[in-house]
């Protein structure tokens, strides 16, 4: 399974303590991530992650065109409702990708924990 993991600076935070949970399990999979959300996740969490461009930067449009090929399973994306994003088309561009092609995305920690508990019990 490739999960691609992504957050906003706000909830980078939030994803390390998210990927520190479920470490196990993330360790197993194959990881893709923006720039500084991989790096955090490399160095704070111990995991393994290819680390895309930064978010601002193309990374989310990376994703998406690898999601687009089929080439990601699922994707984590916390994103920060309260804080306006310069690259808000990308972002809209990476979710409709996940809509097109049917891949499941959380977009807040509630909803993050339910995919990851519904891809282990999968396992
Ligand atoms: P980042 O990108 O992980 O490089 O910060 C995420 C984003 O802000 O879209």
């Amino acid at each position: 399974m490739h999960i691609a993991l992504i957050a906003h600076d706000r909830k980078k935070d939030d994803m390390v303590r998210l990927a520190g949970e479920f470490r196990e399990q993330l360790a197993a999979c194959t990881l893709l991530a923006t720039g500084t959300t991989g790096g955090r996740l490399r160095k704070e969490v111990g995991l393994e992650v290819e680390c895309l461009l930064s978010g601002p930067l193309g990374g989310d449009l990376q994703i998406g065109a690898r999601l687009s090929v089929g080439e990601v399973g699922a994707v984590i994306f916390l994103r920060d409702p309260m804080t306006p994003q310069p690259h808000e088309p990308d972002i809209n561009a990476l979710v409709r990708a996940c809509d097109v092609h049917d891949v499941p995305c959380a977009t807040n920690l509630s909803s993050a924990r339910l995919l990851l508990r519904a891809l282990a019990s999968r396992a």
